[in-house]
């Protein structure tokens, strides 16, 4: 069994439009190896949240493969691909996207439902606790703060126990002390539960609360840093915001 939840080989993607045409990943190989924490950061437009949606199998790449699990995504249907994303992988997103009409326990409970299956309460529940919400299962998005709705949607990424949590700046809309309740549980689903996660953030304080960080620049990885606090990773940003074209 390979140790990797998640291998990029080679990834392109191309956008094209008449007879304009845009490389958002150029050749891009990485690695996630099972229960680490990953940030992916880089200047706006360096391919970062196409990276993510591929990743993930949102988006198919032009070229190059994806391989989650054993799984590689490129040959998959449609159908297989969203049969994967269902029960493998889950994502957050900036906005937290849950249904103003469910409570929290039945939004966290909808990925269940949607695979066909009924969700066992105990599971929503156990989720529910883990990111410190048992007490609010029954309250609705309206009910609840910013990050509290933040950390529902993260039980909802993990009722499956997905095999790779996907984050494209889950902090971003939130204030600094929310920001550190949400990147401690990941944190911590990384380190007790062996969850493996990949975060797109430009926040470098964030960052450093993944064991890597990963640089792109113009769809391409332009190194990385290991175990760097905020400083130096707000540091090497900075470097690369500022390297000529
Ligand atoms: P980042 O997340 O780092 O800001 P993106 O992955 O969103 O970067 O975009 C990378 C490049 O690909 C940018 O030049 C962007 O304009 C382009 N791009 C992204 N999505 C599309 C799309 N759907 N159609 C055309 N161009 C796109």
């Amino acid at each position: 069994m390979s140790n990797d939840a998640v291998q990029l080989w080679e990834l392109t993607r191309q956008f094209s439009s008449g007879t304009t045409s845009v490389t958002a990943l150029d050749r891009v190989s990485l690695i996630f190896p099972k229960a680490t924490f990953t940030a992916v950061m880089g200047p706006s437009g360096s391919g970062k949240s196409t990276l993510l949606q591929c990743a993930a199998g949102l988006d198919r790449s032009t070229s190059g493969s994806v391989t989650i699990g054993g799984t590689e995504l490129t040959g998959l249907s449609e159908t297989e691909l969203t049969l994967l994303r269902r029960e493998r992988i889950g994502f957050v997103f900036q906005a937290f996207n849950l249904l103003p009409s469910l409570t929290a326990a039945q939004n966290v409970a909808l990925p269940l439902r949607l695979a066909g299956r009924r969700p066992p309460k105990a599971r929503v529940r156990e989720v529910l606790e883990q990111v410190g919400l048992g007490d609010r299962a029954r309250h609705r998005p309206t009910e609840l703060s910013g990050g509290q709705q933040q950390r529902v949607a993260l039980a909802r990424a993990l009722v499956t126990r997905p095999e790779v949590l996907f984050g494209d700046e889950p902090t971003g809309a939130l204030d600094s002390r929310t920001s550190r309740e949400v990147l401690d549980l990941l944190r911590g689903m990384v380190d007790r539960e062996g969850q493996t996660v990949v975060m797109v953030t430009h926040d470098p304080l964030a960052a450093s609360c993944a064991d890597r960080v990963v640089f792109l620049v113009d769809g391409r990885v332009h190194g990385e840093l290991t175990g760097a606090g905020a400083e130096d990773i707000a540091a090497h940003m900075t470097k690369l915001e500022a390297a000529p074209c």
